[in-house]
Protein backbone atom coordinates (compact mmCIF):
# COMPACT_ATOMS: atom_id res chain seq x y z
CA UNK A 1 0.00 0.00 0.00
CA UNK A 2 1.19 3.36 -0.96
CA UNK A 3 2.63 5.52 1.88
CA UNK A 4 -0.09 8.57 2.51
CA UNK A 5 0.34 12.08 2.64
CA UNK A 6 -1.11 13.20 5.98
CA UNK A 7 -1.65 16.88 5.39
CA UNK A 8 0.31 20.31 5.85
CA UNK A 9 3.21 21.79 3.88
CA UNK A 10 3.85 20.06 0.81
CA UNK A 11 6.48 21.46 -2.04
CA UNK A 12 5.50 21.30 -5.61
CA UNK A 13 9.47 20.65 -7.00
CA UNK A 14 8.52 22.75 -9.52
CA UNK A 15 10.18 26.48 -10.87
CA UNK A 16 7.08 27.25 -13.44
CA UNK A 17 4.31 29.17 -11.43
CA UNK A 18 1.83 27.72 -13.88
CA UNK A 19 2.58 24.41 -13.13
CA UNK A 20 2.50 25.00 -9.12
CA UNK A 21 -0.91 26.98 -9.64
CA UNK A 22 -2.45 23.88 -11.99
CA UNK A 23 -1.09 21.22 -9.18
CA UNK A 24 -1.90 23.20 -6.18
CA UNK A 25 -5.46 23.51 -7.31
CA UNK A 26 -5.75 19.99 -8.12
CA UNK A 27 -4.73 19.09 -4.48
CA UNK A 28 -7.12 21.74 -3.09
CA UNK A 29 -9.31 19.50 -1.51
CA UNK A 30 -6.97 17.24 0.06
CA UNK A 31 -5.04 19.52 3.22
CA UNK A 32 -2.45 20.32 1.29
CA UNK A 33 -0.31 23.80 2.15
CA UNK A 34 1.21 24.00 -1.08
CA UNK A 35 4.61 25.67 -1.38
CA UNK A 36 6.68 25.87 -4.96
CA UNK A 37 10.80 24.62 -4.77
CA UNK A 38 11.22 27.99 -6.52
CA UNK A 39 9.13 30.27 -3.72
CA UNK A 40 11.93 28.19 -1.48
CA UNK A 41 14.97 29.04 -3.47
CA UNK A 42 15.79 25.31 -3.46
CA UNK A 43 17.97 24.50 -6.49
CA UNK A 44 16.86 22.66 -10.16
CA UNK A 45 18.37 19.31 -10.00
CA UNK A 46 20.53 18.16 -13.17
CA UNK A 47 16.94 15.75 -14.86
CA UNK A 48 19.67 13.14 -16.27
CA UNK A 49 17.59 10.19 -16.00
CA UNK A 50 16.49 7.98 -18.42
CA UNK A 51 12.95 7.48 -18.03
CA UNK A 52 9.66 10.41 -16.78
CA UNK A 53 9.80 8.25 -13.34
CA UNK A 54 13.79 8.81 -13.35
CA UNK A 55 13.19 12.37 -13.66
CA UNK A 56 10.10 13.14 -11.35
CA UNK A 57 11.99 10.84 -8.81
CA UNK A 58 15.26 12.69 -9.14
CA UNK A 59 12.90 16.01 -8.45
CA UNK A 60 10.85 15.29 -5.92
CA UNK A 61 14.22 13.75 -3.83
CA UNK A 62 16.17 17.00 -4.60
CA UNK A 63 13.08 19.00 -3.27
CA UNK A 64 12.04 16.52 0.03
CA UNK A 65 16.00 16.28 0.93
CA UNK A 66 16.67 20.81 0.52
CA UNK A 67 13.51 21.27 2.48
CA UNK A 68 12.70 18.44 5.04
CA UNK A 69 9.09 18.56 3.46
CA UNK A 70 7.23 15.96 1.60
CA UNK A 71 7.55 17.07 -2.32
CA UNK A 72 5.78 16.38 -5.72
CA UNK A 73 7.01 16.53 -9.06
CA UNK A 74 6.18 15.63 -12.43
CA UNK A 75 7.68 14.73 -15.64
CA UNK A 76 6.05 14.37 -18.78
CA UNK A 77 6.17 14.35 -22.37
CA UNK A 78 5.17 12.72 -25.93
CA UNK A 79 6.05 8.88 -27.12
CA UNK A 80 5.97 8.38 -30.97
CA UNK A 81 5.49 4.43 -31.78
CA UNK A 82 7.49 4.84 -34.72
CA UNK A 83 10.54 6.69 -33.38
CA UNK A 84 10.99 4.07 -30.60
CA UNK A 85 9.09 6.71 -28.19
CA UNK A 86 11.03 9.77 -29.21
CA UNK A 87 10.52 12.81 -28.40
CA UNK A 88 9.94 11.37 -24.98
CA UNK A 89 11.79 12.80 -22.10
CA UNK A 90 13.28 15.26 -25.14
CA UNK A 91 10.12 16.56 -25.58
CA UNK A 92 10.95 19.82 -24.17
CA UNK A 93 14.39 19.86 -25.88
CA UNK A 94 13.01 19.28 -29.49
CA UNK A 95 11.60 22.77 -29.21
CA UNK A 96 15.00 24.35 -28.66
CA UNK A 97 15.99 27.14 -26.22
CA UNK A 98 12.86 29.39 -27.50
CA UNK A 99 10.76 26.78 -26.83
CA UNK A 100 9.74 26.55 -30.56
CA UNK A 101 6.53 23.57 -30.43
CA UNK A 102 5.50 24.36 -34.59
CA UNK A 103 9.66 23.49 -35.13
CA UNK A 104 9.67 20.67 -33.04
CA UNK A 105 6.05 19.52 -34.20
CA UNK A 106 7.21 20.20 -38.09
CA UNK A 107 10.31 17.64 -36.45
CA UNK A 108 7.91 14.61 -35.27
CA UNK A 109 6.69 14.83 -38.72
CA UNK A 110 9.93 15.01 -40.48
CA UNK A 111 11.57 11.96 -38.65
CA UNK A 112 8.20 10.12 -39.04
CA UNK A 113 8.58 10.02 -43.22
CA UNK A 114 6.12 8.09 -44.34
CA UNK A 115 6.07 5.07 -41.56
CA UNK A 116 2.74 4.07 -41.54
CA UNK A 117 2.22 3.90 -37.68
CA UNK A 118 1.34 7.07 -36.58
CA UNK A 119 0.08 5.86 -32.86
CA UNK A 120 1.66 7.87 -30.03
CA UNK A 121 1.11 8.58 -26.21
CA UNK A 122 1.44 11.29 -23.70
CA UNK A 123 3.28 10.03 -20.68
CA UNK A 124 2.69 11.90 -17.48
CA UNK A 125 5.16 10.58 -14.20
CA UNK A 126 4.81 11.56 -10.47
CA UNK A 127 6.95 11.37 -7.92
CA UNK A 128 5.88 12.19 -4.30
CA UNK A 129 8.74 12.14 -2.12
CA UNK A 130 9.25 12.12 1.87
CA UNK A 131 12.43 13.53 3.42
CA UNK A 132 13.55 9.91 4.98
CA UNK A 133 14.21 9.36 1.07
CA UNK A 134 10.85 6.70 0.99
CA UNK A 135 9.30 7.46 -3.25
CA UNK A 136 5.68 6.84 -4.65
CA UNK A 137 5.20 6.75 -8.47
CA UNK A 138 2.48 6.83 -10.80
CA UNK A 139 2.28 7.07 -14.33
CA UNK A 140 -0.86 8.41 -16.10
CA UNK A 141 -1.06 8.18 -20.20
CA UNK A 142 -3.21 8.58 -23.04
CA UNK A 143 -3.08 7.44 -26.30
CA UNK A 144 -3.90 8.65 -29.59
CA UNK A 145 -2.62 9.40 -33.24
CA UNK A 146 -0.66 11.78 -34.74
CA UNK A 147 -2.43 14.20 -36.95
CA UNK A 148 -1.18 16.42 -39.85
CA UNK A 149 -0.92 20.04 -40.06
CA UNK A 150 -1.56 21.03 -36.70
CA UNK A 151 -5.32 22.00 -35.37
CA UNK A 152 -6.45 24.01 -33.25
CA UNK A 153 -4.20 26.65 -30.64
CA UNK A 154 -6.01 25.74 -27.56
CA UNK A 155 -3.16 23.99 -24.88
CA UNK A 156 0.39 23.30 -25.48
CA UNK A 157 3.11 21.88 -26.71
CA UNK A 158 2.50 19.03 -29.06
CA UNK A 159 -0.99 19.35 -28.23
CA UNK A 160 -2.10 20.58 -31.93
CA UNK A 161 -0.86 17.25 -33.45
CA UNK A 162 -2.30 14.49 -30.82
CA UNK A 163 -5.89 12.90 -31.63
CA UNK A 164 -6.60 10.76 -28.52
CA UNK A 165 -8.04 7.81 -29.36
CA UNK A 166 -11.81 7.73 -29.45
CA UNK A 167 -12.07 11.51 -29.65
CA UNK A 168 -12.59 14.17 -32.81
CA UNK A 169 -10.77 16.98 -31.73
CA UNK A 170 -6.98 17.00 -31.47
CA UNK A 171 -5.68 18.04 -28.04
CA UNK A 172 -5.02 21.52 -29.60
CA UNK A 173 -8.73 21.45 -30.69
CA UNK A 174 -10.52 20.70 -27.77
CA UNK A 175 -12.32 22.61 -24.37
CA UNK A 176 -9.72 22.55 -21.83
CA UNK A 177 -11.74 21.26 -19.06
CA UNK A 178 -12.46 17.65 -21.82
CA UNK A 179 -8.34 17.82 -22.14
CA UNK A 180 -8.51 17.82 -18.33
CA UNK A 181 -10.65 14.72 -17.76
CA UNK A 182 -8.96 12.62 -20.08
CA UNK A 183 -5.42 13.62 -20.17
CA UNK A 184 -2.28 11.79 -19.24
CA UNK A 185 -1.70 14.22 -16.16
CA UNK A 186 -5.56 13.42 -15.09
CA UNK A 187 -4.76 9.91 -15.54
CA UNK A 188 -1.76 10.37 -13.21
CA UNK A 189 -3.32 12.52 -10.73
CA UNK A 190 -6.50 10.14 -10.28
CA UNK A 191 -4.12 7.91 -8.88
CA UNK A 192 -1.71 9.59 -7.23
CA UNK A 193 -5.08 10.98 -5.07
CA UNK A 194 -6.25 7.10 -4.95
CA UNK A 195 -2.79 6.25 -3.72
CA UNK A 196 -1.68 9.28 -1.15
CA UNK A 197 -4.36 11.53 -0.98
CA UNK A 198 -7.49 10.18 -0.37
CA UNK A 199 -9.31 9.78 2.90
CA UNK A 200 -10.83 6.49 3.99
P1 LIG B 1 7.61 19.05 -18.58
O1 LIG B 1 7.06 17.85 -17.90
O2 LIG B 1 7.00 20.33 -18.12
O3 LIG B 1 9.10 19.07 -18.62
O4 LIG B 1 7.11 18.97 -20.09
C1 LIG B 1 7.77 18.22 -21.03
C2 LIG B 1 7.32 18.54 -22.43
O5 LIG B 1 6.43 17.50 -22.84
C3 LIG B 1 6.54 19.81 -22.62
O6 LIG B 1 7.37 20.89 -22.87
C4 LIG B 1 5.74 19.46 -23.86
O7 LIG B 1 6.55 19.56 -24.97
C5 LIG B 1 5.45 18.00 -23.70
N1 LIG B 1 4.13 17.81 -23.08
C6 LIG B 1 3.90 17.33 -21.84
N2 LIG B 1 2.58 17.31 -21.59
C7 LIG B 1 1.98 17.79 -22.69
C8 LIG B 1 0.62 18.04 -23.02
O8 LIG B 1 -0.33 17.83 -22.25
N3 LIG B 1 0.40 18.55 -24.25
C9 LIG B 1 1.39 18.82 -25.12
N4 LIG B 1 2.67 18.63 -24.86
C10 LIG B 1 2.97 18.12 -23.65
Amino acid sequence: MARHFDGGRLVIASHNPGKVREIGALLQPFDADVVSAGELGLPEPVEDGDSFIANAVIKARAAAEGSGLPALADDSGLAVTALDGDPGIYSARWAGPDKDFEMAMQQVLDALGDAADRSAHFVCALALAWPDGHVETFEGTVHGTLVWPPRGSHGFGYDPIFLPDGETEAFGEMDPDRKHAISHRADAFRKLVAGCFAKG
